[in-house]
């Protein structure tokens, strides 16, 4: 669409509006966008077919940036979200988006990086790995409570609810000390809005106080709720303070309203910060975790373990890593970024050897102990970081790889890492990603002596942004 506007002469001034721009395209990280006199804007809150005026941000020469500002008419494509908070509540903002226009999104979202940033020779994409079911998927979420109800316009002027101002949800989309009121949430099974409610409810009834995330006080602070397919489910409340009546009052409330809670724990939480890594989880009721599976395996999950959030799509990126790995029973497979082990452990049948690299202690313990609950004596772990642990003497001492598996965080491998990768030379590498842009960046380092032989991505978080891909690699 042509505006004939003179962006040298715009990018001085403050808030301009370009009107009437048609949405062209999917971009990335939810973005989408359109060409306005040959320069490419980004354009937040909008989906291809969407006709926008866009109140601009940033600007430069090639590009721009933008949010939606007004809607002049809707892309078809759209279809209504099936949830009440939706653009609220910060968690799934594509439920706007027909899911196979989501997987469709996805897609190319991880071509396009693989293509623009790794500027490889690809092969085909093999199709991605759809979700199902679509909602109810995580098997863990974690609940806020806060005396800083979001409130909507409407809901302003309502003395009922703008007094209420104790909740329990999620943070307002952007928003760091405002907490959405959820009543239902999708992203669970229940019990899990049961319980969330049934707490804020007791909270309310006993005068509790809702922790307030700026001025760091309050009795109630987070719930973590994890609900396997195994039927188990583990909860752990965590206080902003000890106060042991109260704190007991609600412990025992919780039970006797949720009898199928299996393992039941409280944390006291004093920091100003919500991380449990240096806190300890205690144990009220039961075994203090929580057992998972992925086709027969068995995870022993504590509270502060981590493990796939989405189980049955954990199982089928499990499964195309297993595929792509090509094993035949002969193999040393290193299994980098091993987290609690359960990648190495899915793959140990096929292997005659795994070694596994973490630098998270207790995620190391994790995977020891998930090692044995599974009668496997052929998986070792060391913790340290991959790159430092990862060098000749390691490799000599555990046997040379013919298969390594690395499954990096966000930000991708080290470069020592790749070089390390690239001297070692195994026959065959499996990169499992949860970043495209970094992989891709990664793949064309490796591609000095390794050849991409297969892509395929996985949806793990249906009606969010998120993608995860694996990529085979077999040394040139
Ligand atoms: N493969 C596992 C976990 C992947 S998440 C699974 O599928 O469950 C990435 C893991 O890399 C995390 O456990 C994180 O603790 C670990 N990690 C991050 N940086 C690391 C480093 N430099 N060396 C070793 N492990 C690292």
């Amino acid at each position: 669409m042509s505006l004939s506007l003179n962006f040298a002469g715009l990018r001085k001034k403050k808030n301009i509006v370009l009107q009437k721009v048609l949405v062209e395209d999917y971009a990335a990280e939810g973005r989408s966008l359109a060409r306005v006199d040959g320069k490419v804007i980004f354009i937040e809150d909008a989906i291809p077919g969407d006709v926008v005026d866009v109140r601009l941000g940033r600007t430069k020469k090639d590009w721009a940036e933008g949010r939606a500002a007004f809607f002049h008419s809707y892309s078809s494509d759209r279809i209504e979200p099936f949830c009440q908070h939706f653009g609220v509540c910060g968690g799934c903002q594509w439920q706007m988006l027909p899911y196979l226009k989501q997987l469709e999104y996805k897609q190319k979202q991880v071509r396009d990086n693989l293509e623009r940033i790794g500027k490889i020779p690809l092969p085909p994409f093999e199709a991605i790995e759809g979700a199902f079911p679509l909602t109810r998927y995580r098997n863990k979420l974690e609940y806020t409570f806060s005396n800083k109800r979001y409130l909507l316009r409407s809901e302003l002027q309502d003395p009922e609810i703008n007094t209420q101002l104790n909740v329990a949800g999620f943070h307002a989309r952007g928003i760091f000390d405002k907490v959405v009121n959820i009543q239902e949430c999708h992203l669970q099974a229940e019990p899990t809005n049961l319980i969330r409610l049934a707490v804020r409810d007791f909270g309310l009834a006993n005068d509790y106080t809702f922790y307030d995330i700026r001025e760091h006080y309050g009795f109630l602070r987070t719930l973590q709720l994890r609900i396997c397919r195994t039927g188990e489910i583990m909860a752990n409340m965590v206080f902003g303070h000890e106060d042991q009546p109260k704190r007991i009052a609600l412990l025992d409330h919780i039970i006797q309203q949720f009898p199928s809670i299996t393992t039941l724990l409280y944390t006291i939480n004093t920091k100003k910060n919500d991380s449990l890594n240096d806190l300890e989880p205690i144990i009220y009721t039961g075994p203090g975790y929580a057992i998972e599976t992925l086709e027969e395996f068995r995870f022993k999950i504590g509270p502060k373990s981590f493990f796939q959030t989405n189980t049955s799509q954990g199982e089928k990126l499990y499964q195309i890593t297993r595929e792509f790995a090509e094993l035949t029973g002969k193999e040393t497979v290193y299994d980098l970024y091993c987290g609690t082990g359960s990648i190495g452990i899915f793959l140990s049948k096929q292997a005659k050897k795994i070694i596994g690299v973490e630098l998270v202690g207790e995620a190391v313990t994790d995977a020891r102990e998930n090692a044995q609950l599974n009668n496997i004596s052929h998986a070792e772990f060391f913790t340290g970081d991959v790159a430092g642990i990862c060098n000749d003497a390691f490799f000599k001492q555990h046997g040379k790889p013919e298969v390594i598996i690395t499954d990096p965080p966000r930000a991708g491998m080290h470069e020592t890492l790749v070089n390390t990768i690239l001297d070692m030379a195994a026959p065959l590498v499996v990169y499992v990603s949860c970043n495209p842009a970094t992989q891709a960046r990664d793949l064309q380092l490796l591609d000095k002596k390794y050849t991409v032989t297969r892509v395929r991505p996985v949806d793990m978080f249906p009606h969010t942004l998120h993608i995860e891909n694996v990529v085979q690699l077999r040394l040139k």
